[in-house]
């Protein structure tokens, strides 16, 4: 179990107001980078990941996954690791520092513009997580599932309790909770497991949600009914 509780992250102004769509010259990027300024320089983003053993790949009973003692259940995560020994789950916060930040004195969009700054954290310890385990598996060639991502069904968001137990209680050390409904607290936070593929795997491909803004990749139906046919996962999806 790896926990990293101080991932490097630096703040762009620039980046802070397209990402809150505020021209530089708005009278709103004064107040929003006074904001900013106080902050930006509290969060401290944190992650927790660990290597497991990919133990036991079910059939289309269940499509059970047992990792490190765990058992998932979900279709596309079955099919995506077969033949793949080792996984590596985890858990990225921007860090908790901002829970509970006074935000009175500021104008009343400073409750998003805080968003806006999580996420820049968020986003840079994600990429930095994702490097150093890519380095340490030696292949780029590395996807992700995170429960609750795309359609319900696909890896249903109840699962995050399982993802946690996986993690042994060590979000706790990283200042993440989970609430009754599955959410994570902070909001910016991501969990999921990391995995070798070669198909480069996303969860946009097995989601039909139309119009989505966020959208990274096309809607793939033969990834998304990988394991309906008559050979099980038909080609395999992941990699060793
Ligand atoms: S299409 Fe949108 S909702 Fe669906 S997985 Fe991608 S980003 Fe998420």
């Amino acid at each position: 179990m790896t926990i990293v509780r101080d991932i490097p992250w630096t703040f762009d102004e620039s980046a802070f107001l397209r990402a809150a769509s505020i021209d530089g010259s708005d009278e709103l990027a004064d107040e929003a980078l006074r904001l900013a300024r106080v902050a930006a320089p509290l969060l401290i983003p944190k992650a927790v990941y660990a290597e497991v053993e990919v133990e036991r790949l079910g059939g289309p009973e269940e499509w059970d996954v047992v990792i490190g003692g765990v058992t998932f259940n979900s279709e596309i995560l079955r099919c995506n690791l077969e033949g793949v020994e080792r996984v590596y789950p985890y858990v990225t916060t921007c860090g908790a520092e901002l829970e509970g930040f006074d935000l009175a004195a500021y104008d009343y969009l400073a409750f998003y513009w805080v968003d806006q700054i999580k996420q820049a954290a968020l986003t840079q310890a994600s990429a930095w997580v994702r490097g150093r385990i890519a380095e340490h598996v030696g292949s780029k060639k590395l996807a992700t599932m995170n429960p609750g991502s795309g359609d319900a069904d696909v890896w249903p968001i109840a699962q995050q309790v399982r993802l946690f137990e996986l993690l042994d209680g060590a979000t706790d050390e990283i200042g993440v909770t989970l609430t009754d409904s599955f959410l994570m607290v902070p909001n910016k936070t991501v969990s999921g497991v990391f995995f070798r593929s070669e198909v480069n795997y996303m969860n946009c491909k097995v989601c039909t949600r139309e119009n989505c803004p966020n959208r990274r990749a096309p809607y793939d139906a033969a990834l998304a009914h990988a394991g309906d046919g008559d050979e099980m996962c038909g080609a395999p999806l992941g990699g060793a």
